[in-house]
């Protein structure tokens, strides 16, 4: 079958290798003018690394990244350890997959060299998609119009193709901001960091791991606000995320201090979707379900779509299209979803003021590391699940 891509996002990218390895001949298109990833760090769990491993580009990720032993949860105003969950060798043998952070860029490159450059088209914007029985279209924005089989609607949380299908619905603020950063990891070497940790406070957080095999230290603090640009390139000014996490320890502050160009990223979420497909065409990734990043699981959850697409449409006709559709949103969609309110109660629970509350987190937290060992979202990674969404 001819499907296309729109986007050549983590997801799009995804979705065009696993619909070629599902033997489906692919056309990726994507507006700008490269391919390129913004953004600095990345978390992947064992449910997306599972997805590499099986696209053949698990070794050329991983090369790249850094395999941290452990998460450390820890207290804003001194670093008191709240609890710790395991991701490294244990983590791999009990998911059959590694938990790995790295530079954004290094996953994209990858996913990208994969990608056959026939199959490429850059430059191209879609202002429209449409559909009969038989097929779907999709037009330019220099008039041409191209169709397939399917249509698979990567264009990331702004997606106009979610406005085509269902309507108009906009991003929404979720009234948080992160302060984005890297730096040599030489540079705060002092500070003897672990190399994943979360910082928890009043209103805030504070994330770093190391990436780029262990050279550069991704920084996210996140922070309360009520009006943010969603620009992974706006500024911050400067001294201004020193001023937000003012009275945090002196790791932290002295992290945010040596930190050179920090950008300040206002976090949009989309409402969910009872639905993501009409027909022929359908949506992936952030276009379907962004959500905050506070459980690390945005771009997991896109990989995830892309696994469980190529692997629904594997034995599809062309006829077929619109069932095999179905099928794959009835397998994702609540997975997805769910993502998106667990997230945003992680956001609720890291930023709980100082008092009881935030004393019984963090006993149940240490509770919970001391009785599972790992993260409590890792219940999603576990292979009995990921083999009912994602079979080979
Ligand atoms: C601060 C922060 C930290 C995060 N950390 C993590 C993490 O640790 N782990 C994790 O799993 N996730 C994380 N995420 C989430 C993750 O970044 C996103 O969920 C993921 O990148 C979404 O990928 P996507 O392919 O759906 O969309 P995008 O990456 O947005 O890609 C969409 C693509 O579509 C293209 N496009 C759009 N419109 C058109 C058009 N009309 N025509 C042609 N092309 C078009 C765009 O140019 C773009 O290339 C984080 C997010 C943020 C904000």
């Amino acid at each position: 079958m001819r499907a296309i891509v729109v986007g050549a996002g983590i997801g799009g990218l995804t979705a065009t290798l696993s619909l070629r390895r599902a033997g489906h001949e692919v056309t990726l298109i994507e507006q700008t003018a490269r391919f390129t990833d913004i953004g600095a760090g990345i978390q992947l769990a064992p449910n997306a690394t599972r997805v590499l491993h099986r696209l053949d580009l698990l070794d050329v990720v991983a090369a790249q990244a850094v395999r941290p032993s452990h998460v450390s949860f820890r207290t804003w105003s001194d670093g008191t350890e709240i609890c710790r969950y395991l991701l490294g060798r244990e983590a791999e043998d009990e998911f059959g997959a590694p938990y790995l952070v790295l530079h954004r860029a290094d996953l994209h490159q990858a996913l990208a060299a994969a990608v056959p450059t026939p199959s490429v088209r850059l430059n191209t914007v879609v202002v429209g998609i449409d559909q009969d029985d038989e097929s779907a279209c999709v037009t330019t924005a220099n008039g041409e119009r191209l169709g397939a089989d399917l249509v698979v609607a990567a264009d990331g949380i702004r997606s106009a193709a979610r406005q085509w299908l269902f309507g108009a619905d906009e991003a929404v603020f979720s009234k948080t901001a992160a302060y984005r950063a890297l730096l040599p990891s030489n540079e705060v070497a002092d500070l003897g960091l672990p190399d994943l940790a979360l910082w928890l406070g009043p209103g805030r957080h504070f994330v770093h791991y190391r990436v780029r095999r262990g050279k550069l230290l991704n920084v996210v603090a996140v922070c309360g606000t009520e009006a943010a640009q969603e620009s992974w390139t706006a500024r911050a000014e400067p001294g201004e995320q020193l001023r937000e996490f003012d009275g945090w320890d002196p790791r932290v502050l002295n992290v945010l201090e040596r930190a050179g160009q920090v950008f300040r990223y206002g976090i949009y979420t989309r409402a969910p979707l009872p639905r993501w497909n009409i027909g022929r065409v359908t949506l992936l990734g952030d276009s379907a379900h962004a959500m905050v990043p506070f459980q690390a699981q945005g771009a997991a959850q896109a990989i995830m779509d892309a696994a469980v697409l190529g692997d629904t449409l594997a034995d599809a006709t062309p006829a077929e299209v619109p069932a095999a559709l179905d099928r794959y949103v009835r397998r994702r969609l609540a997975t997805a979803t769910g993502m998106q309110a667990r997230s945003a109660r992680a956001g609720e629970e890291f930023h709980l003021p100082d008092g009881p509350e935030a004393q019984e987190r963090n006993a149940r937290m240490a509770a919970y590391a001391a009785e599972n060992r790992f993260l409590p979202q890792a219940t999603t990674w576990a292979a009995d699940a990921l083999d009912e969404q994602t079979p080979s």
